[in-house]
């Protein structure tokens, strides 16, 4: 017998429909950004949505085409929001680039993903000097900003002005409605080995995931919120707060490339912010700020921090004694990037402090629409107990299914069903919270037992005279691996390799204490603030341990 059809309206999903909520509910709630030009610059929804249907308008003139990549080099800011909407709201992809990346990468990931038109900041003329030469796909070259900022001359063929395409247009333009599977959006992983890979997302999976990113136990975005990303625009899309933002309605402030811990505090207090994100890297610098010169935040009261793992010391901090609450969040690129967040349910009320603090510092729970497991190396599930840990794999509908223009799958199949291999080992306790022990190549094997890297950065993060850590292998003849720890110090206090060491007695188990600390001056980011594991362990290769 054939099925009962549901009788309801077949409305596809589309990317347009955020921001036309906006304008129409929110339309004058503002949209704050600090630009590269250095000036506060001041808009709001119902402006902004009517600037991204000239935009699309403006792209159309340009010879845009459905399907083609608009590409941004470009810092937070309205006018890189703009893009996203006046891009994929016409049914074009936009392509977020990481300005961060060595130009060769840039160019690399440019001309594989064919961008037709590169849209870029102030900031990154000269980059775009050396770089258009080699950008073999892109036709147009727009500079973000206005006729007054334009550079008398550059070595960039068919430069256009952003402002003057935009005003040239009427807005006189309707949001097409198209399948909602199509292409809306590509971001390329970091790609710590070999190149990196595209994922390209869709209108539905990026739909899927604001609403999901949105919901009080996640995020928990409000219209009565003031959110400022400091996780840019150019990584997986700010975590999606650019969808999620208009779907709220919210106030959005842009930091623009200001990202030191004076100009963000003092962005935070003159917009009155009460929510952000961002990695821990970042926060570093705001935390050093505001200790130095002894300021509270007035308004700001509640951050997710991802990306890699969030110091507990970090979170400490920033609830003890400036009473923001961490939203502790894992995600990645192929996950439109949200997984999990960690949020007490109802009966963790009852925990005392010190068991609630350990239970916010996991990664925490799935968000509806993500499923998640762990397996061991023969692709068993393994149990819930907080105590085993494996191979993180997870499925749901923002999860890639493959790379762009990749042939083969990167899914595992067990029992029945296709999931994407994290590449993160994790435990999961009987709640569901799930904690990430290490990246699989960063964890440390010692005489056949994993050692946690993040466990051993988390301990050395927490004594006073540590600015940053790391906890990387280092060959030893005996037990195969074992751990090393890098350390930048905080300038003013004293503290010595055995200082360091002494320190993670009792904390932790006896075989697990590094085996040496080394002191350097700087730990390497990648372009997206995580720790360069890779670099380091090439810089360590031939350090001999006093126990090898
Ligand atoms: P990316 O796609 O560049 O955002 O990198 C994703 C990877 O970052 C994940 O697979 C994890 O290894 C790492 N990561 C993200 N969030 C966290 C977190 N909260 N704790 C530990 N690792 C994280």
């Amino acid at each position: 017998m054939a099925a009962l059809m549901g009788q309801m309206m077949q409305m596809p999903l589309m990317i347009s429909s955020l921001i036309v909520h906006a304008a129409r509910h929110h339309g004058d709630i503002e949209i704050v950004s600090k630009r590269a030009e250095g000036d506060i610059h001041r808009t709001n929804w119902h402006d902004t949505e009517l600037r991204s249907r000239k935009l699309a308008q403006a792209l159309a003139r340009l010879g845009c085409k459905s399907g083609d990549r608009v590409a941004t080099l470009a810092w937070n800011g309205y006018r890189h929001l703009e893009i996203y909407y006046g891009s994929s709201g016409s049914q074009l992809v936009c392509h977020t680039i990481n300005p961060r990346l060595f130009p060769e990468q840039i160019a690399w990931i440019a001309n594989d993903a064919a961008d037709k038109v590169l849209c870029f900041d102030l900031t990154f003329v000269p980059l775009l000097e050396k770089l258009a030469p080699v950008l073999t796909s892109v036709e147009k070259f727009v500079l973000m900003t206005d006729r007054a900022h334009m550079p008398a001359s550059t070595g960039i063929p068919n430069l256009l002005c952003y402002e003057d395409l935009v005003n040239a247009e009427n807005g006189d333009y309707m949001w097409p409605e198209f399948d909602e599977n199509t292409a809306s959006t590509i971001c390329y992983t970091s790609g710590t080995t070999g190149h990196p890979k595209g994922a390209v997302y869709s209108h539905r999976s990026t739909l899927l995931h604001a609403y999901a990113s949105a919901l009080p136990d996640s995020m928990g975005c409000s219209a009565k919120d003031v959110i400022l990303p400091v996780v840019p625009m150019f990584h997986v899309n700010a975590w999606g707060l650019p969808y999620s933002v208009p779907l709220v309605g919210a106030k959005f402030v842009f930091p623009g490339p200001h990202l030191d811990g004076k100009s963000l505090y003092e962005l935070f207090e003159a917009e009155k912010v009460t929510f952000s994100a961002g990695v821990p890297t970042v926060w570093l610098g705001l935390i050093n700020y505001a200790q130095q010169n002894d300021l509270k935040f007035s308004t700001f009261k509640r951050t997710v921090i991802g990306g890699s793992a969030c110091p507990p010391t970090m979170m400490r901090t920033l609830e003890g004694r400036f009473g923001v609450e961490v939203i502790h969040a894992w995600g990645m690129t192929e996950m439109s990037p949200i997984g999990t967040l960690c949020k007490l349910k109802a009966s963790h009320e009852k925990l005392d402090s010190e068991a609630r603090h350990r239970l916010v510092e996991k990664q925490g729970r799935v968000v509806y629409g993500v499923d998640m497991m762990i397996l061991d190396d023969d692709e068993t599930p393994l149990p819930w107990d907080g105590k085993a840990f494996g191979n993180l794999v997870v499925r749901g509908p923002w999860i890639i299914e493959n790379y762009f223009k990749s042939r083969t799958s990167p899914l595992v199949r067990v029992n029945g069903q296709d999931w994407f291999p994290t590449g993160d080992v994790a435990t999961i306790d009987e709640d569901g919270y799930m904690q990430i022990t290490d990246r699989s190549k960063d964890v440390i094997k010692s005489g056949g037992e994993w050692i946690s890297s993040i466990e051993l950065e988390n301990i050395a993060m927490a004594h006073p005279a540590v600015h940053e850590a790391a906890a990387i292998s280092c060959k030893h003849p005996k037990w195969g691996e074992r751990p090393l720890l890098v350390v930048v110090k905080k300038p003013d206090v004293q503290a010595t390799a055995v200082d360091l060491l002494g320190f993670f007695e009792g904390r932790i188990a006896k075989w697990q204490i590094p085996d040496d600390v080394v002191f350097v001056s700087e730990i390497p980011h990648t372009a997206t603030g995580k720790i360069q594991k890779l670099k380091l362990r090439e810089r360590f290769k031939e350090y001999r341990l006093p126990t090898a």
